[in-house]
Parts: structure tokens; C-alpha cells; sequence
């Protein structure tokens, strides 16, 4: 159960005390807070954990400070959907909305190699008016041969770059928990000239210490990646664990699939999965046609495999792009084959834009629809 605080209640205030003496009495139930920052108000959430089926709904949602109750089912009790749950779905990070309405792309280098192209890069993206970009300090690689990421050494000059083209928010995989207090460091030592959102990538999803670490820190949100050989039932508990350590500022990520199935691309691209995550959850959905599809291959028409995954999944409501673009890709120290190049920016995002009005018009088709239905049947 769920108990929904009056927003922008104070821990100090007479009703929250009251409510909390009340809640340490009852036997046999923990209660845990959560805070949600929104960009206007501070909700405060209640979860009461053991046997609350004993618990009366209309008893609770009269107790001080209360101002609704929410019965969870069992599954992703934080982050998922539940009957009557109207919660608006919304965190803001740096002057940026993020919610199951919103739409941004995170373009930019898989791997920061040097500063040109990092400073080309941002600059490329400040022209087209963006805020948001990705960049890969800690890299995961298959072969222990190939290039590992700068690490922490880039972070400052990264950051001051980003800074200075106005990038508000870089998408960062992290690979080892050390790494979130490094990103901290260089932020502190720089004068927080940008943000960061902590990316959990595909190899990782289910690596639970890590999760909890990021769960446990409230500075940055995540970006978590759907584990790329197991259920989305099982990626979508990954993102849960995060939840439950605090953290609920949490986008998730659709990659594709590691199977032979999905040939010739990289990977079997899942972005008809969009809609499945956001109605399982109140999570926005990102989604990565780079590394689904893994190439610049194009079909006769002239439209790359890779902009049609990307439409794909923005005309089902995707919520966040993370794509790879690269200043010189076949320098590219990382994934320079399905890199886009800074003159093919605009075309991209055109592309996205015809794919989101596109789904605007589709989700207004369906309200209208819904609500014809709903008057004939009234
Ligand atoms: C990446 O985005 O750079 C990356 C390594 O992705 P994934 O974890 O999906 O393979
Ligand atoms: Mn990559």
C-alpha cells in the first residue's frame, strides 16, 4: 500500500510526526518514505510493507497529512502502474523534464576519444538547439584489448565543454560503483557546468550491487538498459531495485536483443516494447537504435535501418533517444560503423520530429476514440 502525502509536506510539521507515530505502532508492517522531485512540488510517498491486506484503505487515507492510498499488486510496487494509480510519472534533473510525455535525444559520442571531437560535438548540438548528449567515459568492451574509455581522467574537460555549448545532461555509463563518486568529484571541482544521468548499460543490468549503489545516491538519475538476453519482466525488476534503495528517478532503456534471429542487425530490435514498458510502469522509455541495429545500412528508399528503428520506437511513444553520432567515424575509437556524422544531425532530428507528430496525432486519434466509446456506451 501506498500512502500519498499532501505535497510539499515539511518532516517537521505536527501531521507528518503524528502519521509516522502512528505507522511505528502498527505490528507486523515497515513503512518506507520516498521522495519525488518534481519540477514545481516535492511529493512525498508512504509504502507500507508486510501484510497490509489487513489495513483498511478508508482508514488510512484518513489519517493526518494523508491525502490518498494506493493498493499495489506485487510486482515493481515502486515503479510500476496500479489500479487507480493516477500518479503523475515525472522527475526533473537540471532544468530537464522527464516523463512518459516528454522527448528528448541524447545524440553524441559512444566513447570520448580526444577534445576536438567532444568539443565538436557539443558544439554541433548547442547549433540544433539541444541540451542533452551522451558520452562514454567507462566503457565496457568484449575484448580486454580494445579501448577501456578515458575514465575519470576526461571528466573535468568533458564537463567544461559541455558546459560552455549549454549541454545540461550527458547520458554516462558507469561500469563500477567508484565511478558515480568520481563523476561527483569532477563535477564539484569544475563548478557543476552540466549534468549527468548514470547510464547502467546492457552487460550490467543485472548486476545487483551496482544497482544499489546508484539506488542509494539521490544526485543523479539513471539510465537503465534493458539486459540484452533476459525477460523484460527481469530488466523491469532491475529498474525496481534501484527504486526500492531511493532512487526513482529512473528512464528505461530498450537496446535490442543479442540473438541470431534479429541478422543482420546487431541486435533484435525491440521498440515495440515502447508501449508494454510505459503501461508495466511509470517509468520514461529511452531507446537506443544505434546499438540495436549496429550499422548504416539503408534500405532502396534511402532511409537507414537505423532511422527506421528510431521512427519505429518515437511513433510509439519512446520518450528519449540515445543514438551515437561521431565528428569522424571511421576514427572512432568505439562503434564508429553505426556512428551518424555532425552534417546528418538535422536530418535526424527532422526525422524524429515527423515520428512524434506522428504519435501525437495517433494518441489524439485515440483519446477521441476512447471517448466516443465512452459516451455510446454511457
Ligand atoms: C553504450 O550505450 O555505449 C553501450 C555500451 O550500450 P549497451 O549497454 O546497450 O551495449
Ligand atoms: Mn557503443
Amino acid at each position: 500500500m501506498i500512502l500519498i502525502l499532501e505535497p510539499d509536506i515539511d518532516a517537521a510539521s505536527d501531521t507528518y510526526q503524528r502519521l509516522m507515530a502512528y505507522l511505528d505502532e502498527l505490528q507486523g508492517i515497515d513503512h518506507r518514505v520516498h521522495q519525488v522531485h518534481g519540477s514545481e512540488q516535492i511529493l512525498t510517498e508512504v509504502y507500507l510493507i508486510g501484510n497490509t491486506a489487513s489495513l483498511d484503505e478508508r482508514e488510512m487515507a484518513s489519517l493526518p497529512a494523508v491525502e490518498r492510498v494506493i493498493r499495489i499488486s506485487d510486482a515493481y510496487r515502486i515503479l510500476g502502474r496500479h489500479k487507480d494509480d493516477d500518479r503523475e510519472a515525472s522527475f526533473s534533473y537540471n532544468g530537464v523534464e522527464f516523463s512518459q510525455d516528454t522527448l528528448h535525444v541524447f545524440a553524441g559520442l559512444c566513447a570520448v576519444d580526444n577534445r576536438q571531437n567532444v568539443e565538436r560535438m557539443f558544439q554541433v548540438l548547442a547549433e540544433h538547439g539541444q541540451t542533452c548528449a551522451r558520452m562514454g567515459a567507462y566503457k565496457p568492451r568484449t575484448n580486454p584489448y580494445s579501448f577501456q574509455g578515458h575514465g575519470a581522467d576526461c571528466l573535468p574537460w568533458v564537463f567544461e565543454l559541455a558546459g560552455k555549448y549549454g549541454i545540461r545532461v550527458i547520458a554516462m555509463e558507469i561500469t563500477h560503483d567508484r565511478q558515480i563518486d568520481e563523476i561527483e568529484q569532477a563535477l564539484e571541482a569544475t563548478g557543476h557546468p552540466t549534468g549527468v544521468t548514470l547510464q547502467i548499460g546492457t552487460r550490467n543490468t543485472q548486476n545487483f550491487e551496482l544497482l544499489k549503489f546508484a539506488g542509494r545516491q539521490d544526485r543523479f538519475p539513471v539510465l537503465l538498459k534493458r539486459g540484452f538476453g533476459i525477460t523484460l519482466e527481469e530488466s523491469l525488476n532491475a529498474a525496481e531495485y534501484l527504486a526500492t534503495e531511493g532512487n526513482s528517478s529512473v528512464v528505461f532503456c530498450l537496446r535490442g536483443m543479442k540473438t541470431n534471429m534479429g541478422d543482420p542487425h546487431r541486435n533484435f530490435v525491440d521498440f515495440a516494447h515502447v508501449p508494454v514498458v510505459k503501461r508495466l510502469t511509470r517509468m520514461p522509455v529511452c531507446i537506443d537504435p544505434s546499438h540495436s541495429v549496429g550499422s548504416r545500412a539503408a534500405s532502396p528508399d534511402g532511409l537507414m535501418d537505423m532511422m527506421h528503428a528510431t521512427a519505429q520506437g518515437v511513433i510509439a511513444g519512446a520518450n528519449m533517444v540515445l543514438v551515437d553520432f561521431h565528428p569522424d567515424p571511421k576514427r572512432a575509437l568505439v562503434d564508429g560503423p553505426q556512428a551518424l556524422t555532425p552534417d546528418e544531425m538535422q536530418y535526424f532530428l527532422d526525422d524524429v520530429r515527423i515520428a512524434r507528430e506522428a504519435y501525437e496525432r495517433r494518441r489524439d486519434l485515440a483519446s477521441a476514440h476512447l471517448a466516443g466509446t465512452a459516451s455510446e456506451n454511457g
